[in-house]
């Protein structure tokens, strides 16, 4: 096999703005094309995964096949590329550093001084390497996060330098910058672009490509002024402005011949493109009629003035697949669990959505509203999907209320509670006592067995599946006779039967929780089953008002 090539994906002027969706959907045309790629994400934090990051401040924590937590970006990998990705394809400054202290304590720098340059940016290209081999992929993209210029993502772009010099001819640099339009000047500006090429040179890394985001398509003019300033070809800045949705853009990039002229400037032969999945998936999506309102109950939606859907990225995608699956168009509304905590006639909210969703989430705020949410959904024969702590969610309300359980909750909120229907995973309590919380949870794939004639099986069409899961606390198998005695079906379990994973309502319409979460396999073609079932049961719904 021909020396693979990589792609550096680093950003300028501000982040946010798309990095992760260009390096994706560039993947996708030349996947198109017939070469095998692969993506990785670097975080410059020093947290060693996302895993202890703060939803708020980092957004969804994407769990792999293999349990590693990272960042959203490698779940818009997946979708894009159709790839399961592993650990090796995320690193962070923290992930990195503890690598390289490792082997320092094992003698695997055969006593020599370790220093932060070369053996950080050598750490950094070793698992570049690993990842590209492991996948025998032809080419790498490589996602910087953050922007150039700061501090934190210098030794990155290090190590993209000293690649550059090692595989000469099979490293290119792509920068995503941000052009904005100032209202009161009503002209897109090149200026903070062509600073930020500046502030790549001081690296020794000069751009390839300029990936140019912003609202509006940037035009000839323009692309001439960053060519003069900034050595990239006219040709080679990329318009990206503001689409509808993230997968329109393969087919923008495909309009300007981007996948080629990545290829010509890597010496790559120029494939035919071979039918692009994402046109199936526009056609679908445009061919939808009608629409069903999903209501998404999540506390991490506000930030100061502002909403995040960020922290749910998976989860909505999911829901998007699914409604363009059911051919039918989708109104998402976040829904504020706190709100049906301070106002008892908020949760009439719910008379208008013809779904339910409560995603996962951790510690006390907001609980006690999700449960009213999900009461109405059972009591109002209103489609639920509970996710994770959803579920776990869904077990508290039905024990309180049907079960007639009163002090039912989970142990993370209320260790002593007497009824603890949801309770720590066995092995847990030395984790939680010894302070041991990073990278401890019960994480990644795990094979799940459910019953036949369960609504679970009948959306799943098999009776084994395998479930990505992110928690510690579990259902507590103690009151399953008691829940079961009044109506609750326990319809997925782990092989040995000891873990219940899927619980369901039978005498509802809809009313499912899975403790894992099914939207980290969802694709645009492939939706996910649960999703495609609470859609098509949300279809109904809304025919019936
Ligand atoms: N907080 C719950 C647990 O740890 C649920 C986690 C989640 O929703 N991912 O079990």
């Amino acid at each position: 096999m021909k020396k693979p090539c990589y792609l550096f994906v680093v950003g300028g002027v501000m982040s946010g703005v798309g990095k992760g969706t260009a390096v994706a959907a560039l993947g996708q045309t030349l996947k198109a094309r017939g070469f095998t790629i692969t993506a990785l994400k670097i975080d410059p934090y020093v947290n060693v995964d996302a895993g202890t990051m703060n939803p708020l401040e980092h957004g969804e924590v994407f769990v792999t096949k293999d349990g590693d937590e990272t960042d959203q970006d490698i779940g818009t990998y997946e979708r894009f590329l159709g790839l399961e990705i592993t650990k090796i394809n995320y690193m962070t400054t923290g992930r990195v550093y503890q690598a390289v202290i490792d082997r320092e304590r094992a003698l695997g720098y055969g006593g020599k001084c370790v220093e932060v340059v070369p053996h950080v940016p050598e750490e950094v290209i070793r698992r570049i390497e690993a990842a590209t081999k492991l996948a025998k992929a032809e080419i790498a993209i490589i996602e910087i996060g953050g922007t150039v210029g700061e501090y934190q993502n210098i030794l990155f772009l290090e190590a993209a330098r000293m690649m550059q010099v090692r595989h000469r001819g099979r490293v290119k640099i792509i920068l995503v910058s941000y052009l904005p339009v100032p209202g009161s000047i009503g002209e897109m500006k090149t200026k903070p672009t062509q600073t930020a090429v500046r502030t790549l040179n001081a690296t020794g890394l000069s751009p390839d490509f300029v990936v140019a985001r912003g609202p509006v398509s940037i035009d000839r003019p323009r692309q001439q002024k960053i060519a003069d300033f900034c050595q990239v070809p006219w040709d080679h800045i990329i318009a990206a402005p503001d689409v509808k949705s993230i997968y329109d853009v393969p087919e923008l990039f495909e309009k300007q011949n981007f996948s080629k002229k990545v290829l010509t400037s890597l010496k790559l032969p120029l494939r035919p493109l071979a039918k692009p999945l994402w046109r199936s998936y526009l056609k679908q999506k445009a061919a939808a009629s009608g629409t069903v309102v999903v209501g998404v109950v999540g506390k991490y939606f506000s930030t100061g003035d502002f909403i995040l859907s960020d922290v749910y990225l998976s989860v909505i995608e999911a829901i998007k697949h699914a409604a363009v699956a059911n051919g039918v168009g989708l109104e998402l509304r976040w829904l504020n669990p706190e709100a049906y905590e301070k106002s008892s006639g908020a949760i009439n909210e719910l008379k208008e959505v013809d779904a339910l969703i409560v995603p996962g989430g951790f510690g006390n705020r907001g609980v006690e509203g999700k449960l009213k949410a999900i009461r109405f959904a059972r009591e109002n024969k209103l489609p639920f999907l509970g996710l994770c702590y959803g579920m776990q969610a869904a077990v508290i309300e039905f024990s309180r209320n049907v079960a007639k359980l009163k002090f039912a909750n989970t142990t993370e909120i209320m260790p002593n509670t007497p009824q603890p229907v949801i309770d720590l995973l066995a092995g847990q309590h030395s984790n939680l006592q010894n302070g041991r919380l990073g990278g401890t949870l019960r994480l990644g794939e795990y094979p799940c067995e459910l019953s036949p004639n369960s609504l679970a099986a009948k959306l799943y069409g098999t009776n084994k599946i395998k479930e990505r899961h992110r928690h510690r606390y579990e259902f507590n198998v103690d009151y399953a006779d008691k829940l079961q005695g009044v109506g609750m079906v326990l319809s997925g379990t782990s092989p040995d039967g000891k873990l219940v994973e899927i619980i369901e309502l039978p005498e509802h319409p809809f009313f499912i929780g899975v403790q894992f979460h099914p939207e980290f396999l969802s694709k645009p073609l492939a939706p996910h089953p649960l999703f495609n079932g609470l859609i098509t049961a949300a279809k109904k719904t809304s025919q019936s008002r």
